[in-house]
């Protein structure tokens, strides 16, 4: 008998209609599940709610409050659930497999489309789905199951708000597939690691997120890097890590940050493929002035990892960039 405890934090899945028609957290979903969902199973499976939100309204203090409270009960389960809202889920599943060292039980990521209680709602579904999968997955490592895929948690984003198939990893193949038993990648999977759970949390959210189109001014991040408001930022580039370099601020700004040892960190806005610095001349400015790739990470765990990445290291940049480089948890490919 396996040991599930489901850990609440809101989004549609427990949601409800209030009197203009607007969708607004519920509190209905523990007494639905015990009814509906306990049955289904020989396990023991407990709920907890930690808060009741749209994840829209997710800071980085809930990340952690999920991360204490899975810390906190780790020996008495042998996997997590945690529902959540879909919108900031690829970040709080990013972050989450940023904070556990050595995880070797599933913690597994879902939510819904449609609220657990109304018509043609897919609540169910997942949330079967993903108990089912953090008992019987064989998974050390933080996932996202929806719509009958499993995901590696920092590996996907939300793609579709209106499909149940709603999530997709665009540079990294699903871990286990559902259809009428479990297609498992087994091959794919974290291995179990060999030392000891560990939590930590530390992270510094004072980063920008820079997406470039034609005409950009790079001149206006000066003042973003000499006020030292912001401590490190991701430059959403093209393609495969392409920033226009004739740009009249892009070389300024570059010899600052690089003055200031302050982190640039290059993701792409195409959302498949991978950062590669040296493959063409429009990239060279951004190579010669020690701005760090972010390979095939996504925005989402580029983001995160660098919020990780501050909070461990503070200004120390050669760490920053080797923690950065790394895979931490199969969240880029290794270099
Ligand atoms: N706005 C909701 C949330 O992220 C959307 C959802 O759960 O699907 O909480």
């Amino acid at each position: 008998m396996g040991r599930i405890a489901i850990l609440h934090t809101g989004g549609t899945f427990a949601m409800e209609s209030n009197e203009q028609g607007k969708l607004r957290p519920g509190t209905y979903a523990f007494d639905y599940i015990e009814k509906s969902v306990y049955p289904l199973f020989d396990d023991h499976i407990e709920q907890f709610q930690l808060c009741n939100i749209d994840s829209s309204l997710f800071r980085p203090s809930h990340w952690k409050l999920i991360a204490d409270k899975i810390a906190e009960m780790y020996e008495n389960y042998d996997g997590f659930v945690v529902v959540h809202g879909t919108d900031t889920m690829a970040y709080t599943a990013a972050a989450l497999s940023f904070f556990f060292e050595n995880l070797d039980k599933p913690v597994v990521l879902t939510g819904s489309q449609i609220p657990l209680k109304d018509k043609r709602s897919d609540a169910l579904q997942n949330l079967v789905a993903a108990i089912e999968v953090a008992l019987r997955g064989n998974l050390n490592e933080v996932v996202v199951v929806f719509h009958n895929a499993v995901f590696r948690g920092n590996r996907v984003k939300k793609r579709d708000a209106w499909d149940f198939d709603a999530f997709y990893s665009p540079n990294h193949p699903k871990l286990i597939k559902l259809g009428i038993d479990m297609g498992r990648l087994d091959r794919l999977f974290l291995p179990k690691p060999t030392g000891i759970f560990a939590l930590n949390t530390a992270l510094d959210e004072r980063v920008l997120l820079v997406p470039f189109f034609p005409g950009f001014d790079f001149s206006m991040l000066l003042p973003v890097i000499r006020d030292e408001k912001v401590k490190g930022i991701v430059l959403e580039a093209y393609g495969s890590g392409n920033i226009p370099s004739d740009n009249p601020g892009l070389e300024e700004l570059f010899a600052e940050a690089s003055g200031h040892a302050f982190p640039i960190v290059v993701c792409s806005q195409s959302p498949a493929g991978k950062v590669n610095l040296h493959l063409y001349e429009a990239a060279t400015k951004a190579e010669f002035y020690g701005l760090i790739s972010a390979a095939d990470m996504t925005r989402e765990a580029t983001l995160v990892k660098l919020m990780v990445a501050l909070g461990r290291f503070g200004s120390d940049l050669k760490k920053i960039k080797k923690f950065i480089t790394r895979s931490i948890a199969g969240e880029k490919v290794a270099e």
